[in-house]
C-alpha cells in the first residue's frame, strides 16, 4: 500500500503513522523529519533549509521533490510506504503522480485528516518532540514522566522552533493556501479517504482501519 497522509500541521499524521508502520510493516517517509535531521547534522541541505523551516514556510518544490524521489528508490519501500507531509503543493503532487505511474507503482490511498482549527491549535500549542526517536509528547495531554526526557528512548524532549505561536500561524496559513487544494486534486482522482482526526490517536487508528477495511 502506498499511502499519503494529508492534513494540517498538528492533525496527528506523524503520531498515526507510528501505528500504521507497525501494522503494515512499511516505512514512514516524513519530509519534515528529513529536513530536521539534515538541520541537526549541519549538512548543506540542512543549512539551506533551516531559516525556511523555522519560519513555517515551505521549502522549494525542486529541492523537496528531488529528496523524496531519491528516498523512494530505496529498497525498503518495495512493500509500500507512508508519505507524511508530502506532497504539500500541487506541483509536488503532479511530480509524484507522474513518476509513481511511470514506475508502475501508483499511490493507493490519500488519507485526509479531517480536524477542527481549535483542535489543531490545542495540539500544536503544547507539542513536545523527542530529538532522538521523534515521538510526540504533549505538555498537558501526554507529558513524559520526567520533564525533558523521552520515556521511550531517553532522548531529549523539546519544543520544535516552528511550534512557536508566530510560526504555527504561518504554517496554518501556508496549509490553507498551498496544501488544502490537494484535497480536491485527490478527490477528483478517486483516491481520497477522509478520517475524523479530532479524537486521540487510538480512536484515530480505529477510524483509519475502518476506512481502509483493515479491521
Ligand atoms: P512537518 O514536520 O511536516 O510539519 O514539516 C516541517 C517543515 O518542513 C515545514 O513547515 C516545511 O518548512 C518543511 N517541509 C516539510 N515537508 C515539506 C514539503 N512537502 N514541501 C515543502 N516544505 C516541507
Amino acid at each position: 500500500m502506498n499511502l499519503i497522509f494529508l492534513g494540517p500541521p498538528g492533525a496527528g499524521k506523524g503520531t498515526l503513522a507510528g501505528k500504521v508502520v507497525e501494522l503494515l510493516q512499511i516505512p514512514q517517509i516524513s519530509t519534515g523529519n528529513i529536513f530536521r535531521a539534515a538541520m541537526a547534522s549541519g549538512s548543506e541541505l540542512g543549512n539551506k533549509v533551516k531559516a525556511i523551516v523555522e519560519s513555517g514556510k515551505l521549502v522549494d518544490d525542486d529541492t523537496t521533490i528531488a529528496l523524496v524521489k531519491e528516498r523512494l528508490t530505496q529498497a525498503d519501500v518495495a512493500k509500500g510506504y507512508i508519505l507524511d507531509g508530502f506532497p504539500r503543493t500541487i506541483p509536488q503532487a503532479e511530480a509524484l503522480e507522474k513518476w509513481t505511474i511511470e514506475v508502475g507503482n501508483p499511490i493507493s490511498h490519500v488519507i485526509n485528516f479531517d480536524i477542527s482549527d481549535d483542535k489543531v491549535l490545542q495540539r500544536l500549542g503544547g507539542r513536545l518532540v523527542c530529538k532522538k526517536c521523534g515521538y510526540n509528547w504533549h505538555k498537558t495531554f501526554n507529558p513524559p514522566s520526567k520533564a525533558g526526557v523521552c520515556d521511550k528512548c531517553g532522548g531529549e524532549v523539546y519544543t520544535r522552533p516552528d511550534d512557536s505561536e508566530e510560526s504555527i500561524k504561518k504554517r496554518l496559513e501556508v496549509y490553507r493556501n498551498q496544501t488544502e487544494p490537494l484535497i480536491g486534486f485527490y478527490r477528483g482522482k478517486g483516491l481520497l479517504v477522509d478520517i475524523d482526526a479530532n479524537p486521540e490517536v487510538d480512536q484515530m487508528f480505529v477510524n483509519f482501519k475502518e476506512a481502509l477495511n483493515l479491521l
